[in-house]
């Protein structure tokens, strides 16, 4: 997606350990147009399947999972990163490594919002080794629904996710994929 790519050229900064930072435009500062591109980019690129809703995880992944829900006129719902007071009901959970905070945390989704035979579409602002995504996979198949695909905005293609993501046989839609960022310097693959 060009304008993301434009947006990853001009503000994104690669940091050593293989971390892009996009804070000004994705996971702290949010920019609502971007987003808004990429919800239509989304909806686009899955036309060809039914989804009943869309799955995404606290917090940067919600206003990106709203915009392609709002798109496709069907519900979020976001997998929870703490164990709230409120969620006395029964969930489904499982335990996902997290990436940058590099601790394992325990993942959950209310089951009254997986309900079973749905088709779900998963999406997520970064793909590195597939932790998080996966993990989401398996909450949606604990409810007997089927994952129809993962949305990543940012893949980052030379680490462990996508192969991990093929292997299981799940269809990935990246935004952006980045080849590498050695030497802190960015670069993408080809189109
Ligand atoms: P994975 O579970 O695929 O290893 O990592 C994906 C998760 O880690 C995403 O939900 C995202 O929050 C975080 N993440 C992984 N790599 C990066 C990165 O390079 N930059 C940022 N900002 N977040 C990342």
């Amino acid at each position: 997606m060009e304008l993301l790519k434009q947006y990853i050229i001009k503000e994104g900064f690669a940091l050593p350990g293989n971390v892009l930072k996009v804070d000004s435009f994705l996971n702290h500062q949010i920019d609502p147009r971007l987003c808004v591109s990429m919800g239509k980019e989304f909806a686009a690129r899955f036309s060809d399947v039914k989804i009943d809703r869309v799955l995404t995880i606290e917090a940067s992944g919600i206003a990106i999972g709203l915009m392609a829900a709002l798109e496709m006129n069907i519900p979020l719902v976001f997998a929870r990163k703490k164990k709230s007071v409120l969620m006395t009901e029964e969930a489904y959970s499982t335990d996902v490594f997290s990436y940058t905070k590099k601790e394992t945390s325990n993942i959950s989704v209310l089951k009254k919002f997986m309900p079973q035979d749905e088709r779900v579409l998963i999406i997520d602002d970064f793909l590195a080794n597939g932790d998080a995504a996966l993990g989401m996979a398996r909450i949606v198949e604990a409810a007997g629904s089927e994952v129809v695909g993962i949305g990543i905005v940012i893949e980052k293609s030379f680490q462990a996710g996508h192969k991990r993501i093929r292997d299981a046989g799940y269809r990935l839609e990246s935004l952006a994929r980045i080849k590498s960022l050695e030497n802190c310097t960015i670069t993408f693959m080809e189109d």
